[in-house]
């Protein structure tokens, strides 16, 4: 029986629950009076149940939809105002032992080139990483007990937290590995890792396991159940995601809620990010092969209505999407972007490149962080480098609490002012140099508190002055 508080996956993610509400949206796509009630009630901003959700993705009505978009924008820009928060994965390892049939690193690949990025390649890839601008990191690595153990996560994590070059500093790191103990997560927590990042996928059972053949990914409950022991080891930042593509997108979707629900039921905090990748052509990859690919215009659609549905959880978009797209979503939800991505093991460093293409997906938008960071601050958007959160302990239901009352406003505009800062001063192009600092004066004038604005000058002037670092709220 459904249930949101279970522990057990098949519970919370109640497959007959899923069913029946696509059959309620299926039922109400076109009910003009319920969908008009439904905007309203997204429009307080706390949010909507799978249920109701799944029912404005249904919508057909032109009119309807266009009222969604525009909701979603006004979210949007309530919570996230026009800062977009910056980060870059780091890819330590390829070798996998699962199956996944969408990804190039399954077991049975011969193709592609294998590589651990050994404890000095990854502070190569770290200085590299930092020389670029970057603060925030998502490490990346396939499931391979052998090879990727947690002593070697757990190093790594100590290595990256400790290089100091020149200016540069990553000062928060996330992470995406296979599903594990509430012992491992727990030691990931002491770590000091920043979000625990897993996909689930796809959240249909039957097809999970086809997709999964082999491997211990293929255990769908335990998959399924890993942001619960996460959240019992301690960390209590988790993101969520399915890749679209494997299955159809309205399961998808309700699925996502339902197991955001659960997490803010059963602990008390929802997700804090969701990621929404699509599937995309790799080494021995063929998307067309999958039938279950959705067109720009629903993946649109499927933002907007996650950001209105779970107003309080940022939104993620990587490189396997391209600048247009990039541009669109980010009006609607998006809330992190990837910047001068690299998806290979190594590839942010000629001397620690592999040999041959090593490459998770194919990217869409290959500029570099240079390049996003002046596209973003052209489109009057704040690229933002801020960690601040993640620095005061402001993390799971601390963070959620101040998201919710609203003063996060106070730390977020600020922090971002400041750290874009850091950015044109040590690493910004001479035109992106001179495009920001416009906008930052510009936006000094938006810091509401005459406080907070005087503060903010005079960090600005001690950054670009004094060659002070790391000022937050
Ligand atoms: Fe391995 Fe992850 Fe790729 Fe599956 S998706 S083959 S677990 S790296
Ligand atoms: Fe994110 Fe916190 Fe910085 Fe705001 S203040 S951008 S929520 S880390």
């Amino acid at each position: 029986m459904y249930d949101v508080n279970s522990k057990n996956a098949q519970d919370f993610i109640h497959h007959g629950e899923i069913l029946e509400t696509l059959q309620y949206a299926e039922e109400n796509k076109d009910n003009l009076e319920l969908i008009s009630k439904l905007i309203e009630k997204a429009r307080k901003q706390k949010g909507l149940t799978h249920r109701e959700a799944s029912v404005l993705l249904a919508c057909t009505d032109e009119e309807k939809n266009q009222e969604i978009f525009k909701l979603a924008k006004e979210i949007k820009e309530n919570f996230y105002g026009n800062r977009i928060v910056m980060f870059a994965p780091l890819y330590l390892s390829n070798y996998c032992i699962n199956g996944c049939t969408y990804c190039p690193y399954h077991m049975k690949n011969k193709t592609i080139p294998r590589k651990q990025l050994s404890q000095e390649e990854i502070a190569k890839e770290v200085i590299a990483l930092q020389d670029l601008g970057h603060k925030r990191l998502a490490l990346e690595a396939g499931e391979d007990p052998v090879h990727n153990t947690m002593d070697y996560y757990l190093e790594s994590i100590k290595t990256i937290y400790g290089i100091k070059h020149k200016n540069g500093a990553i000062r928060r790191v996330n992470i995406n590995i296979a599903a594990t103990t509430v012992d491992n997560y727990r030691l990931l927590k002491e770590a000091e890792v920043g979000t625990y990042i897993l996909f689930q996928e796809t959240y249909n059972k039957e097809n999970y396991e086809l997709l999964h053949p082999t491997g211990p990914k293929g255990n769908y409950d335990y998959h399924t159940e890993a942001m619960d022991r996460a959240m019992e080891g301690g960390i209590d930042d988790v993101g969520l995601g399915v890749l679209f593509g494997l299955e159809q997108y309205r399961y998808e979707f309700a699925g996502l809620l339902m197991h955001a629900e659960h997490l803010e039921a059963a602990f008390g905090v929802g997700p804090h990010t969701i990621s929404v990748p699509r599937l995309k052509d790799a080494d021995d990859i063929d998307a067309s092969e999958f039938k279950n690919g959705i067109d720009d215009d629903t993946f649109a659609k499927i933002v907007a209505c996650i950001r209105i549905s779970v107003p309080y959880t940022g939104m993620i978009i990587s490189t396997r999407e391209s600048q247009s797209v990039r541009e669109r979503v980010l009006k609607l939800g998006v809330s992190q972007l990837s910047g001068g991505s690299k998806t290979t093991v190594g590839g942010y460093n000629e001397e620690t490149e592999s040999e041959g293409d090593s490459s998770q997906f194919e990217l869409s938008d290959t500029r570099t962080l240079d390049e996003v960071v002046q596209w973003l601050i052209q489109m009057d958007y704040i690229p933002s480098f801020c960690t601040a959160c993640y620095g005061l302990g402001r993390t799971g239901d601390r963070f959620m609490s101040l998201l919710k009352s609203g003063q996060i406003q106070n730390c977020c505009h600020p922090n971002a002012l400041m750290t874009l800062q850091e950015y044109l001063m040590d690493y910004a192009s001479p035109t992106t140099k001179a495009l920001g600092e416009k906008l930052i004066s510009k936006e000094i004038a938006n810091v509401p508190s005459e406080n907070v604005r005087k503060t903010v000058a005079e960090n600005l002037r001690l950054i670009r002055e004094m060659n002070r670092r790391d000022f937050r709220f």
